[in-house]
């Protein structure tokens, strides 16, 4: 039996925040949460969820901001990639860019790695590193689907003008990482709807074969 995947649509900037959940064992992880945390706590507790990680693809305001909230809550060890850190130190300073509120965010309990195979009761995430829209972004796939967060999105790809960002690196990441994988993958975004590897490979605007990439 695959992860089960539960999707909320929070704040201001239309993130996704997904609950993934071994359906065995109902061991989950949270895969970032920013704004409105007190919904995915509403979201595990009514599930009767049991959160071991919270997952951050990286360390904008928009990902990890309600982690802490959702630590006190509900529990899981925090994890992203330690290239994220200065991002992460940052995290009010981002706060101030956009003018949203400060926030305190979780001890990092764990540093996610290229490749690394992320436990969640009895299935698995693979990490996959894919940087460019910040330095330590990480992608998470189980079976035929990604939760791709800020890399690419349905029609367009994560911006490269915030601290950290390289667009070379980014579309690296995409061509290497990401549309190396089967057409039919499904990639999950970490804001608006969802597309496939096929049809961000052959339309996408920025890194497709309509950009005349590749
Ligand atoms: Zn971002
Ligand atoms: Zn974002």
């Amino acid at each position: 039996m695959p992860l089960e995947s539960r999707h909320l649509k929070l704040g201001p900037l239309d993130n996704n925040t997904y609950v993934l959940t071994c359906p065995v064992t109902r061991q989950s992880a949270v895969l970032d949460a920013g704004f409105e945390p007190q919904r995915v706590i509403e979201l595990v507790q009514r599930e009767h969820l049991e959160v071991g990680w919270l997952l951050a693809t990286h360390a904008h305001y928009d990902h990890v901001a309600g982690m802490l909230e959702v630590q006190q809550a509900v529990g899981g060890v925090f994890a992203l990639h330690a290239a994220e850190l200065p991002l992460l130190e940052a995290v009010n300073e981002q706060a101030d860019m956009f003018d949203f509120p400060h926030v305190d965010v979780p001890a990092v309990g764990h540093y996610l790695t290229d490749g690394e195979r992320v436990r969640v009761g009895e299935q698995e995430l693979e990490a996959i590193f894919t940087p460019g829209h910040s330095p330590g972004h990480t992608a998470f796939r189980h079976g035929g689907t990604v939760w791709c967060a800020d890399v690419i999105f349905n029609g367009s790809v994560g911006r490269t003008d915030l601290p950290g960002g390289s667009f070379e690196t980014l579309v690296r990441s995409i061509h290497e990482r990401l549309f190396t994988l089967p057409d039919d993958t499904r990639l999950l975004p970490g804001h608006g709807p969802s597309t496939t590897v096929g049809a961000e490979r052959r339309n996408n605007p920025f890194v497709g074969e309509a950009a005349g990439l590749r």
